[in-house]
């Protein structure tokens, strides 16, 4: 399965977690390709420091489930402290697109959506993934990274 990944980081030594975390995400999946780091403001809540973001295609023998586990494993490893929805944190591992995979499991402990619900709406997201993956399908929005990155900046200036 070829999954992307999106990695940020805002807060502690950015630059090492994300280095951290790729690290990580090598022993359980071989990664194909990664984005340059980019900085970003922050998303939802403003008042707190920048991000930075990446992107990471990655082929891995885990079912969908089971790389969720993983990655929120990665989290807890490096130290991620949970405060408040879009706080700040040390690390955040989300799975982007997961090949042609359309999938809605809400109602677990982790519940697990792919496509990411709000990638279309996230330049954070999109733009690194367009560096790496500009042809890659959203199967739900029918559309490509290119696609979807044009689209939100031109909502954003319009
Ligand atoms: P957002 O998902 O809006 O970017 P967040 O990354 O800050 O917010 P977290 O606190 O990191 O949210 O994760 C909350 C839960 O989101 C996780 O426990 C996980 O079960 C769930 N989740 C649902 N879909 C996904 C996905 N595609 N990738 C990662 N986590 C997901
Ligand atoms: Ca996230
Ligand atoms: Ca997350």
């Amino acid at each position: 399965m070829i999954a992307y990944i999106g990695i940020g980081s805002n807060s502690g030594d950015k630059k090492k977690y994300i280095r951290d975390a790729l690290e990580k995400l090598g022993m359980i999946a071989s990664i194909l390709q990664c984005s340059k780091p980019a900085r970003f403001a922050p998303y939802g809540v403003s008042d707190q420091p920048d991000f930075i973001n990446i992107a990471v295609k990655c082929e891995t023998a885990f079912e969908p489930l089971a790389l969720l586990d993983e990655l929120l494993k990665i989290e807890s490893d490096l130290g991620r402290v949970r405060t408040y929805r879009w706080g700040p944190r040390e690390i955040d591992l989300d799975i982007l697109l997961l090949d042609r995979m359309v999938l809605y499991l809400p109602n677990r402990k982790n519940p697990l959506i792919v496509p990411h619900p709000d990638m279309h709406k996230r330049e954070f997201v999109l733009k690194p993934l367009c560096e790496i993956a500009p042809e890659a399908v959203h199967p739900v929005l029918r559309k490509t990274v290119r696609e979807l990155l044009d689209d939100l900046i031109a909502d954003t200036k319009g």
